[in-house]
């Protein structure tokens, strides 16, 4: 059977961004032949600048939005990183296996660090060797596949490398992953900044969907989003118009069509801007309704995890202990 990982940082308000992307595809996942693990990376959450109250709050809150997503305990492992020790034992093992330059190679890392070094903060070690750490993530439960969005690509490239690499030198220890992307969804853009990824811990939210927005707010967002000055109308062009290709995305995200395609049956913005915002508000509808139920509850969440990481740590645990012999420890 085919076994599946992946998470979410608690780094903010989960974003439409992060649905397409990334929990839609496990939702499909749980419902083919799989043994799927899904989990509140909130260990990545403390390599950059982070209040520790907000952070815990956000833990749950994700966690909660995975369930409201359609996520089911029953089908799938749901668990907080932090409560399986397994995923910083077998960090520190892949650390030894790992370079400077291949992580400072990282796209991710050069941003952010830009970003931190920007804002007069200090760049957190942990913000260079994270890759390694979602690389243990991943590797500790033998996961075969991995849905991420485009932007996680890169790391799960790394993780394939340590994989291959430590198995080479070390005897035959982990099976080695792979990235699968949605076809459509894959990259969200900012809607105020089409050349930037929506991101939950962007500091202008007027571009951001946030799963939770009130639909009303969701439609104030998407009616001011940034269009593209240009000859044509509305085409389907990502370099040259970014905004409208990527409204076009989103629709083609929500109502399974072909954003080409899409672009044929509109001569104006405006009525684009609607059918996106509808199409957005219909889509999140029964996760914003089951996430109130949810919410009333937070006992049941709890629950949840608590079993989660138990069945977690019974995967990882003989994962990384074989990890620890091959490794001569
Ligand atoms: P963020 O970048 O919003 O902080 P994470 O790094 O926690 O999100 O990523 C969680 C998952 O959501 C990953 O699989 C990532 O690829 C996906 N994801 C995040 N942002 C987007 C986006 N704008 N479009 C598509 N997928 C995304």
């Amino acid at each position: 059977m085919t076994r599946i990982f992946s998470g979410i940082t608690p780094s903010g308000h989960l974003t439409l961004g992060n649905y397409l992307g990334a929990l839609r595809q496990w939702v499909a996942a749980e419902h083919s032949p799989s043994d799927a693990l899904f989990c509140v990376v909130d260990l990545h959450a403390l390599t950059v600048e982070h209040d520790p109250a907000r952070l815990r709050r956000l833990t749950r809150q994700n966690a909660t939005l995975f369930l409201a997503a359609g996520l089911d305990p029953r089908r799938c492992t749901l668990f907080v990183q932090s409560h399986v020790a397994e995923h910083t034992r077998l960090s520190y093992l892949l650390e030894c296996t790992a370079t400077d330059g291949e992580l400072r190679r990282m796209i991710q890392y050069r941003e952010k660090a830009a970003k931190a070094e920007a804002a007069g903060q200090g760049v957190r070690l942990s913000l260079l060797t994270y890759p390694v750490l979602m690389a243990a993530d991943i590797l500790a439960y033998a996961a075969d596949e991995v849905p991420v969005g485009e932007d996680q690509r890169q790391h799960v490239e790394l993780t394939r490398d340590l994989a291959v690499r430590f198995n080479q030198r070390y005897g035959h220890t982990f099976t080695v992953p792979k990235a699968t992307l949605p076809t459509v969804g894959a990259r969200v853009m900012d809607l105020q900044d089409p050349t930037s990824k929506m991101g939950k811990s962007s500091e202008n939210t007027a571009g951001i969907v946030y799963l939770l927005d009130e639909p009303a707010v969701i439609t104030k967002k998407v009616m001011r989003a940034v269009t593209d000055s240009g000859e044509g109308g509305v085409v389907y062009d990502r370099a040259t118009r970014p905004g409208v290709a990527n409204l076009l995305d989103v629709l083609a995200a929500c109502t399974g069509g072909d954003p080409e395609k899409l672009a044929e049956g509109y001569a104006q913005y405006g009525p684009l801007k609607r059918d996106v915002a509808e199409a957005v508000v219909e889509l999140l509808r029964p996760l914003r309704e089951r996430h109130a139920g949810l919410a009333a509850d937070p006992g049941e969440v709890e629950r949840v995890l608590r079993e989660g990481a138990e069945r977690a740590r019974a995967i990882a645990r003989p994962v990384v202990d074989r990890a620890y012999e091959a490794i001569g420890l």
